[in-house]
């Protein structure tokens, strides 16, 4: 099969990045997950105070380094800020909440989706977000369009989390979901939706092992 690039768009906490992070290995492919990305640059404004500030923050983007490293003891890639490992600090609840403000900044987004474009240049790529299919490569060969139930995504997120040590409640989470939901598809910079060409999967009741054979058939078309 020749290299192509694989677009994985939809909601916060639907299952994307395991499902991209599947697709990647049986593949062989690179997996980039987009939101570590706007998570990052969100801790980074953060720490120095200016997550409510755009202009601010606009000014020190040629400050923010983001770049991604293979950790062999997980056997995935970790997301680092100037040369700092931040992968489990960006997955907090606090940060959680910031995150669809910073990336609603146009700059950012600019900053960040030239950095993608890069990346899958060579293709053999999975890459998942919100405007993977729509601006990022809205030529990519296969785009898929993700959903789930928002209590379902709460649910997880809630046991990934408390899994994790944090201290937070069903309510808190399901209510960061819906409000990250709302502001991603409202936002006027690359909102979220789905690219006429993408294909929907609806994961709400399926395994992993479901969704890798529902993706093993989407691929047939590439051989
Ligand atoms: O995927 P994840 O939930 O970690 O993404 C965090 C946030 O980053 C999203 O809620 C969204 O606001 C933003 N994001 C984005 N575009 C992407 C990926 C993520 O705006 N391609």
């Amino acid at each position: 099969m020749k290299k192509i690039i694989i677009a994985v768009d939809g909601y916060s906490s639907g299952g994307k990045s395991t499902f991209a992070k599947a697709v990647a290995a049986k593949l062989g492919y690179i997996f980039i997950d987009t939101g570590a990305m706007y998570r990052a640059v969100t801790l980074y404004a953060m720490r120095r105070g200016i997550a409510d500030e755009p202009a601010a923050l606009v000014a020190a983007l040629p400050d923010v380094h983001i770049d991604f490293r293979f950790n062999p003891r997980t056997g995935r890639s970790d997301v680092y800020l100037n040369g700092e490992n931040v992968e489990a600090e960006i997955r907090r609840i606090d940060v959680s909440n910031r995150v669809s403000a910073v990336s609603s900044i146009p700059e950012v987004r600019a900053k960040l989706v030239a950095m993608q474009q890069e990346m899958g240049r060579a293709k053999g790529i999975v890459m998942d977000g919100r405007d993977i299919g729509t601006v990022v490569f809205p030529d990519a060969e296969l785009k898929i369009f993700m959903t789930a139930d928002p209590h379902v995504r709460a649910e997880r997120r809630y046991k990934e989390l408390i899994a994790k040590g944090e201290q937070v409640s069903m309510e808190e989470i399901e209510k960061n979901i819906r409000e990250r939901d709302r502001q991603d598809e409202t936002r006027e910079v690359s909102p979220l939706r789905r690219a006429e060409d993408a294909v929907m999967l609806d994961n709400s009741r399926m395994t992993v092992e479901e969704q890798m054979d529902w993706i093993a058939g989407q691929l047939e078309r590439f051989e």
